[in-house]
């Protein structure tokens, strides 16, 4: 239901953590931050509200100056703490808003291949198709452009990947995605108001656009990698 992410000099859960918070209104069962902990893939997720996601964060800090994070209003498998994103393996993260109306095809193509599911998500698919071309050894950019290629549905998307600190990978169709523009990071959210307090320069995707966000900037290009240009707006919202 709602994304963030970012990517900076900043530890990152805090600034996710917070981007959540703004995003609640548009209500959710359960949350779940991921960061790459010096390049690894480490997550915290909670079922409930944010305040229980928060006292597991207290008790067990991510740090990391990359992360996403989700607040999930389900629609495929229950309200658990097993089906709260991120998803993912040691290799990537994933967190998903909408639905993948093909994930029953993909699942079985991916369980043909030994991919192991763990959850009862529409989501977990893509987490596990991108994982899939990561394995065959394509890098991250491809790995993302090659499952985006194969999603049906209305989803904006939000991933980080093993060994590539400074690198979020968003992409969106029939669902919107953000990208907030700051001073040496980088945001994602799924509307303005979860970056409002972080920065007043914003980029709205367009309808299958795919985004390579580092600290420095930003990268659009559609599925097929063409590379597109995005306008920067300035909101009038504040935090
Ligand atoms: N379909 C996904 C799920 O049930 C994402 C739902 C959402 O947009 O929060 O996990």
């Amino acid at each position: 239901c709602g994304i963030c992410g970012a990517v900076g000099i900043r530890q990152a859960a805090p600034v996710v953590f917070e981007g959540l918070r703004r995003l609640e209104y548009r209500g959710y069962d359960s949350a779940g931050i991921a960061t790459l902990v010096d390049g690894s893939v480490e997550r915290r997720r909670a079922s409930g509200k944010l305040d229980n996601l928060h006292a597991l964060l207290e008790n067990s800090p991510l740090t990391g100056t990359t992360g996403i994070g989700h607040t999930r209003w389900a629609t495929h498998g229950a309200p658990t703490t097993c089906n709260a994103h991120p998803h993912g393996t040691s290799r990537v993260a994933i967190v998903h808003n909408g639905i993948i109306e093909n994930f029953e095809t993909l699942r079985r193509e991916l369980e043909n291949v030994g991919q192991v599911f763990e959850t009862e998500t529409d989501s977990e698919t893509i987490a596990l198709l991108v994982d899939y071309h990561l394995q065959q050894g394509l890098p991250p950019k491809d790995a993302a452009l090659q499952a985006l290629r194969r999603l049906e549905g209305a989803y904006a998307v939000a991933m980080i990947f093993a060994g590539h600190d400074g690198l979020i990978i968003g992409a969106c169709h029939n669902a919107p995605l953000a990208v907030g523009f700051g001073e040496q990071e980088m945001f994602l959210g799924s509307d303005s108001l979860a970056l409002a307090p972080l920065t007043q320069s914003i980029a709205y995707m367009n309808n299958g656009d795919c985004v390579l966000l580092s600290a420095q900037g930003a990268d659009f290009m559609t599925f097929d990698g063409t590379p597109v240009e995005r306008t920067v707006q300035r909101t009038t919202l504040t935090a």
